[in-house]
């Protein structure tokens, strides 16, 4: 079991296992099967030793398997600074619990570098995903544990680790999902968990009477995700009047051009500079007036010290775990609807199933499929969510707890790990 100290605030998987608490109470679930649900599998800790113009750097990584009764364990790798064990633990939880939520074949994994992956050269990153993929390859297989692109990686990164893991154990496609199309990567996995976020708030959106149409969204984060997002609200007819990146934030309250900032991010690195656009600074992006807020970058950025002072009518959590409960507490005091990440951003793992399964059957789908198949799947399992809210009079994101813990408990239970 992972001691907890409660003298300090809770750390990111503390408050993962808080809303699990909440859940198991709603859900019924033994109080005796927790400890074995709450807590990883299995995590692993690498060094990754790099020479860059003749000095040695040492880098730390993580792969953490949470729970594995479902089906391999399934979650992305980031790259970025902060990435330490306590918040990969988090993010492998939260897998296991979205791959439950949206019903695919799937546990729950995640892992990590604590890099700064923009300081650093091609051939840099290429050593070091070399490297990391080498040293925990052990623990990888496309029936055992099957990584993906998170914040900070991408397509390119995953064509490296296939071919790192391809290396010791032969050709194997399966191994990784978010890949480049030319090495059996998925149409249509580039833009999923920015389509999804969308697919989720459009369904929201019919389920109280609404439409996007004209609506206010503001997006913090400009990355796979936020400008996926964004692009597939602007084509719903949303006006998109904000959004930033980790040098900054633009602004326009008629709507942003998607396409347009999108091609200028390409061209220059940032949506700073935006034709157009009015600057916006800090963390001023979470504060404007709007119908739609989506935080699609760090963990952790709406908290207990700053949710009073959001004005956005609904919540739709792109990013992982970017509101804590604390925060939560005050949003929904406020009336603020909470669209939860489990949801929210699954159509990427969802996408990455199809991938998954097109590497295993060797048949590639067509685009129309892909599109199909997750509007079906986000679709139903949103519907689940908002039914249970409504029978159990909780929140969206405690019906969302509540429906994957109760499935992976039953499958933990089928395969006698708990007999209670
Ligand atoms: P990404 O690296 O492509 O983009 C991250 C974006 O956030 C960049 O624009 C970056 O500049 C910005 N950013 C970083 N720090 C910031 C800060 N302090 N303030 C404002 N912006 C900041 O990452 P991504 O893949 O788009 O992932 C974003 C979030 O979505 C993460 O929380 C990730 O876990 C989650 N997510 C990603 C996927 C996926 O398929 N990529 C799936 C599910 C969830």
């Amino acid at each position: 079991m992972i001691a907890k100290d409660s003298k300090r605030a809770p750390s990111p998987f503390e408050e993962v296992n808080q809303r699990l608490e909440e859940a198991r109470e709603i859900s019924g679930v033994p109080k005796e099967a927790m400890e074995l649900l709450e807590n990883p599998y299995r995590e692993i800790r690498v060094e990754i030793p790099i020479y860059s113009h003749g000095h040695l750097s040492v880098y730390t990584g993580y792969r953490i398997q949470h729970n594995a009764a479902r089906g391999p364990y399934k979650g992305g790798i980031r790259y970025h600074p902060h990435v330490d064990l306590d918040e990969v633990r988090a993010l492998a939880s939260l897998m296991t619990w979205k791959t439950a939520l949206v019903n695919i074949p799937f546990g729950g994994a995640k892992g990590g570098v604590a890099c700064d992956p923009h300081a650093m050269s091609e051939e840099e990153l290429f050593e070091l995903t070399n490297t990391f993929f080498t040293r925990i390859a052990m623990i990888l297989g496309p029936n055992r544990d099957v990584p993906a692109p998170d914040m900070g990686t991408n397509a390119k990164v995953m064509g490296w680790a296939m071919a790192a893991y391809g290396r010791i154990n032969g050709h194997t496609p399966a191994i990784v999902t978010g890949k480049p199309l030319e090495l059996g990567g998925s149409v249509g996995r580039e833009d999923a968990t920015g389509k999804g976020v969308v697919i989720v708030t459009e369904q929201w959106a019919k389920a109280s009477a609404l439409s996007l149409e004209g609506t206010r969204v503001v997006i913090q984060g400009f990355g796979n995700v936020g400008s996926f997002a964004a692009l597939n609200f602007a084509q719903k007819g949303a006006r998109v009047i904000a959004v930033n990146d980790v040098k900054g934030g633009v602004k326009n309250d008629k709507g942003l051009n998607i396409p347009n900032l999108m091609e200028h991010v390409k061209a220059t690195g940032s949506v700073v500079g935006f034709e157009g656009s009015d600057p916006l600074e800090g963390d001023e992006i979470l504060y404007q007036e709007c119908e739609f807020l989506v935080p699609a970058a760090l963990g952790g950025v709406i908290t207990g010290e700053n949710a009073s002072k959001i004005k956005a009518q609904v919540i739709v959590e792109a990013a992982n775990h970017p509101v804590t409960p604390d925060g939560e507490d005050i949003l929904v005091k406020n009336g603020v609807v909470m669209i939860p990440d489990l949801i929210a951003n699954a159509g990427g793992v969802t996408v990455s199933y199809f991938e998954w399964a097109q590497n295993i059957q060797q048949f590639a789908w067509k685009e129309a499929r892909i599109d199909d198949e997750l509007h079906a799947i986000l679709g139903k399992a949103f519907a689940q969510v908002l039914d249970y809210a409504k029978k159990y009079q909780c929140t969206y994101r405690q019906a969302s707890f509540a429906i994957a813990l109760d499935r992976v408990y039953r499958a933990s239970k089928a395969r006698g790990y708990i007999r209670v």
